[in-house]
């Protein structure tokens, strides 16, 4: 099979980390271009631009991973597919549901992929969840979200601008494991945001879900503040009384306390190995759950002012 020839949009911290080396060790994606604002080249790429326009002129690119932030993405998965590419955006996939409801009508009439990727979902111990609660109905639900803002972001100003999504950021991966793996849709209920006094985004946030089913304990607490050993778990508990935790960001899974997933994440690999099976069959996978419990935790959530907050 020919490889998917594939351009990266936006050189930053996570095309580094990620896209760059599973694209290499991927024999079914060749890099052929990537573009970079500030004018990082990589070797892996026959063409570096310093403008994504350049790199979206190139005839035989078939499709573009956009790792920019997310307030830039629309515009620039807009002009991709117009140009005829496919596109693979990294989370979350835009700034509004509004912009990517346009995206995805836009795909579907110019007839390219789009595919939105969750990478968090991206976990066996993820997927062995969903299968196990399948079915079940669900009594507890705990998500603790609660990391390090300046060891993972550091001097990323973006994140804390309107549309960065400040604490979201790391929570939508938390809420993209609780919409994979709940047996039902679960909504938000109330939500309080803790915004700094100096910042358009939250540092921190509360988050109580409701399902249509049951009123049970069902909550979220993302922070942005911890220092020390990070904690990334899910405790789900059934009204069979059996309970799950996913650990670890969705790498391990307990099921009644008895360890049955460990691995060690290959995230970006999936990610990958879906867009090859997507552009291969030619078809798109929009999945907007997760950002919508976003709009909705942003859309009821009260908003409560704290300390402000440097780098
Ligand atoms: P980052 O380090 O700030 O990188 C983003 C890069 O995008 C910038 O370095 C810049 O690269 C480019 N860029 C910035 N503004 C732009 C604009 N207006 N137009 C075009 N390009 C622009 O951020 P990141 O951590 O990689 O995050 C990027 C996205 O990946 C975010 O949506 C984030 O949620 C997601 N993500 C991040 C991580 C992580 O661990 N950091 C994990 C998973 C997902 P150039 O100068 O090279 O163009």
């Amino acid at each position: 099979m020919t490889p998917h020839k594939i351009g990266i949009i936006g050189l930053g911290k996570i095309a580094q980390d990620q896209h760059l080396p599973v694209i290499r060790a991927n024999p079914n994606f060749e890099l052929l271009a990537v573009s970079s604002q500030r004018g990082i080249a990589s070797e892996d790429a026959r063409h570096s631009f310093q403008d994504y326009r350049d790199l979206l002129g190139l005839k035989d690119l078939e499709a573009v991973a956009i790792c920019t932030p997310p307030q830039a993405r629309h515009h620039i998965a807009r002009e991709a597919l117009l140009a005829g590419k496919s596109v693979l955006l990294e989370k979350p996939p835009a700034a509004t549901l509004s912009e990517l409801e346009d995206l995805r009508q836009l795909a579907d009439k110019v007839g390219k992929t789009l595919f939105t990727t969750w990478h968090s979902q991206y976990n066996k111990a993820v997927e062995e969840a969903k299968k196990a609660l399948a079915g079940w109905s669900i009594k507890r639900l705990q998500v603790t979200w609660k990391e390090d803002v300046r060891h993972w972001h550091p001097g990323q100003q973006w994140i804390w601008e309107a549309g960065g999504f400040g604490v979201f950021d790391p929570g939508i991966n938390a809420l993209s494991i609780v919409t994979r793996i709940m047996p039902e849709p679960v909504f938000i209920k109330t939500a309080s945001l803790q915004f700094p006094a100096n910042r358009d985004a939250p540092i921190a946030a509360d988050l109580q879900f409701q399902t249509g089913h049951t009123d049970g304990s069902l909550q979220a607490v993302f922070d942005w503040r911890q220092t020390g050993p990070q904690s990334w778990d899910i405790e789900v508990e059934t009204e069979a009384g059996f309970a799950l935790k996913l650990m670890h960001g969705g790498s391990c899974l307990e099921i009644d306390g008895r360890l049955v997933v460990k691995e060690e994440p290959a995230e970006y690999q999936g990610i990958y190995r879906r867009f090859d099976a997507l552009l291969t069959i030619g078809r798109s996978e929009v999945d907007e759950a997760p950002f919508r419990l976003v709009a909705d935790a942003f859309m009821v959530g009260k908003r409560v002012q704290v300390e402000a907050f440097e780098d």
